[in-house]
């Protein structure tokens, strides 16, 4: 290159050290499908030709603005050659070194990086990346790009390859505005000599391309040339969908669902929107930045716009067309576009209703979506202002009954039987606690399901979920469960301690625990649990709390009251052991503690190692001692 960097006419220069990595991949690669260059090479004139689309409407001059914006693909057997020509922006000859001698796309880069680090074959990363123009080299023995710009004042200039390392910059000899990337096919490629070869690429691949492709001599253009989205919801097939995400995407795999909408009031709009199956499959998408795509008119005017939809709904992919919309905004006034906050109702009430029938109809897949996306539909109730309760219906739980199954509102309140008037749950940061909690002891033995609420976003969203279908939610550590209290026939009543007993054993209780609690009491709600805490008397909602504690670290609980079952072996063994017995102030922080355990209230657990392991060398010796009797 000349000393002030201006390339001499002809000379080789070198791409830059990871374009050559990439082309050498290309070139050597065994992909099978590599027809997917075609679908590059036209998606990259499509972006020519809108983007000319999109300069006509500002710029008065323009080169031979009466030529049709089109694409045309023709072949010349005799000399292998490939040639795909567009009528679009074109490039100058500086915009040739800027654009096609480094890696303009994220996705070719990050190709280049997977590259590096996968055990899989490079072939079968290849369709997951963007690698756009570069794919071209899949096929072609050597490329030579002739274009011209639109500007009236620039020459026509040409790009060639010369190799895996180098190219080199030559004049053109195109006179009209637009770009032609003549390819000389690889002896393998022949293939896409054959009309009929590329007409069926076309087809498969590029269809919704909005200009007409024309292959050879024909005027009739190959593909349908409307957008997906602007055809009828009733005679577009579930194929079409899934190919046109997976061209939005590059995801390799179907959507797992997908919505399509045409609307004319309250305001006129096209709309296809799908949920990504595994959202870890966009990382290298051209896509992985939230947004829908947006277009005024036929014309693409905001790649990633996050104005359609709530952020709790951002993992949402599609696209969003409007006749409505003044083409030629700018995106602080798309904001503040009267039409957009009528868009945004609409698309979020169709990708709602989309969700709610995908649990409706297919639960199976629901459930994919639950486990992936399902904290997003917590915050959303947690965040939303006007109607939280639009997102009820979506919400799925775990039960203490069916700890690894979910259940929907509607499914508990319909299982729990007209008698059941509320929607119990129990909150904490651990499903598996749920087994040992002593509020579950009165539940477990009227036989009554629970909902568990042990995700960190839970308590935000309680703040919010107060009542469904004429049933309020309510904890079952604040619960009154109606006279659960008598015994099932044949079942023993275990008999309670003396009054004057009990009063002594919660005076060492209180005297042990001292500032740990706000108070000690007897409890007849508990059956299998020894003791649980309940929150004093005007103490905040629990839910609340927990939402105090995550935003504020130094907020402190208010202290919880123990409850003690009299009735329990462990309490009632207490009782009977001697005055002095060191062993009861063991027991009884072990009682208290366990309590916070469970409750996920436990600051420090590891420190009840010590205690435990006094209480076990105990067990083992007075197993000692009696073996010795
Ligand atoms: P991408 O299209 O994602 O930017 P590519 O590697 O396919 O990545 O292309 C690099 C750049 O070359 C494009 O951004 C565009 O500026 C330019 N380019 C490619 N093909 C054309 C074309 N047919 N007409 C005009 N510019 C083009």
């Amino acid at each position: 290159m000349s000393e002030n960097n201006t390339p001499v006419e002809g000379q080789a220069i070198p791409f830059k050290a990871e374009t050559q990595q990439l082309l050498n991949i290309l070139i050597h690669s065994l992909y099978t499908e590599r027809e997917i260059f075609l679908r590059e090479l036209i998606s990259n004139a499509s972006d020519a030709l809108a983007r000319l689309a999109f300069v006509m409407l500002t710029e008065r001059e323009v080169l031979d603005s009466e030529v049709p914006l089109q694409i045309r693909i023709h072949t010349d057997k005799e000399a292998n050659l490939l040639v795909i020509e567009d009528t679009g922006l074109g490039m100058t000859r500086q915009e040739l070194i800027d654009n096609l001698g480094t890696i303009a796309r994220s996705g070719a880069r990050a190709f280049v990086e997977a590259s590096k680090n996968t055990d899989r074959s490079l072939g079968d990363i290849i369709g997951q990346f963007g690698v756009g123009f570069y794919s071209a080299f899949m096929v072609a023995d050597s490329i030579k790009v002739v274009s011209r710009s639109y500007d009236p004042d620039a020459e026509s200039a040409a790009w060639i390859a010369t190799g895996e390392d180098t190219y080199r910059l030559e004049e053109g000899d195109r006179e009209q505005r637009g770009t032609e990337v003549r390819i000389t096919l690889k002896d393998d490629a022949k293939e896409f000599l054959d009309e009929s070869r590329l007409r069926q690429v076309i087809k498969r691949h590029s269809d919704f391309i909005q200009y007409p492709i024309l292959v050879g001599d024909s005027e009739e253009p190959v593909n349908r040339q409307t957008a997906l989205w602007r055809l009828s919801p009733r005679e577009t097939e579930e194929e079409a969908y899934n190919e046109f995400y997976k061209q939005l995407t590059l995801d390799f795999s179907d959507p797992l669902v997908h919505t399509h909408m045409v609307a004319d009031a309250p305001a006129q709009m096209y709309a296809v929107l799908y949920v990504p199956e595994d959202p870890q499959r966009l990382v290298f998408s051209p896509r992985k930045e939230p947004g829908l795509k947006l277009y005024a008119k036929k014309v693409l005017i905001q790649e990633f716009c996050t104005d359609l939809l709530p952020q709790y709904l951002n993992f949402i992919q599609g696209v969003v067309d409007s006749e409505d919309l003044p083409l030629n905004v700018s995106r602080e006034s798309i904001q503040s576009n009267r039409i957009m906050s009528l868009l945004e109702r609409l698309v979020t009430g169709k990708a709602l209703d989309m969700l709610e029938s995908l649990g409706k109809e297919t639960p199976e897949k629901y459930q994919t979506f639950w486990e992936t996306y399902g904290t997003r539909i917590k915050e959303g109730v947690a965040v939303e202002q006007d109607s939280p309760d639009k997102l009820f219906p979506l919400l799925r739980f775990h039960t203490s009954n069916d700890l690894s199954g979910w259940v929907s509102l509607e499914d508990y309140i319909e299982q729990a039987g007209s008698e059941q008037k509320q929607i119990y749950y129990f909150l904490g940061d651990d499903p598996s606690a749920v087994r040992f909690s002593p509020h579950m002891d009165a539940f477990r033995k009227a036989d009554i399901d629970v909902l568990l609420m042990t995700d960190t976003v839970d308590p935000f969203m309680l703040l919010q979920l107060k009542e469904f279908n004429e049933h309020s939610l309510v904890n079952i550590a604040d619960a009154d469960l109606p006279d659960t209290e008598t015994s099932e026939p044949g079942e023993e009543d275990v008999e309670a301690l003396d009054q004057a007993v009990v009063t002594d054993l919660v005076t060492k209780f209180k005297a042990i625990l001292e500032e740990k609690v706000s108070d000690v009491r007897t409890t007849n709600r508990l059956s299998d649990s020894p003791a649980r805490l309940v929150d004093p008397e005007g103490a905040p909602d629990q839910s609340v709390q927990r939402v105090y504690q995550m935003m504020d670290k130094k907020f402190e609980l208010p202290k919880k009251v123990l409850e003690l079952n009299p009735k329990h072996p462990i309490i009632k063994g207490m009782a009977d052991l001697d005055q002095e017995d060191p062993r009861f102030n063991l027991l009884a922080e072990q009682v208290f503690e366990n309590t916070l355990l469970v409750e996920g209230l436990h600051p420090d657990p590891v420190s009840m190692v010590g205690r435990i392991q006094e209480l076990m060398i105990d067990v083992v010796k007075s197993g000692q001692n009696s073996n010795g009797d």
